[in-house]
């Protein structure tokens, strides 16, 4: 099992939550701008944010890609 990168377009987040459901020991919501960010980095707050974390895991981040309703995750 390999090691996802997750690309999180941001700007697209609408802070529904549904991807913090497959990997909640990896994400929260930033307190900075309410959207989603990597758990490490709690106040991230750019448009863009790349992802590599060993429990990530290129099956889980493959589950966040799907049920994004806005399209803003993908794997680089
Ligand atoms: S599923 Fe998409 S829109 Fe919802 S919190 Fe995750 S990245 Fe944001």
């Amino acid at each position: 099992m390999t090691t996802a990168k997750l690309q999180i377009l941001r700007y697209k987040c609408i802070a529904c939550g549904l991807c913090l459901s497959v990997a909640p020991d990896v994400f929260i919501l930033s307190q900075a701008d309410g959207k989603l960010t990597w758990v490490k980095t709690p106040n991230f707050n750019d448009d863009v944010q790349l992802v590599t974390d060993p429990n990530l895991l290129t099956d889980i981040a493959l589950q966040m890609v799907g049920v994004c309703p806005e399209r803003a995750l993908s794997i680089g």
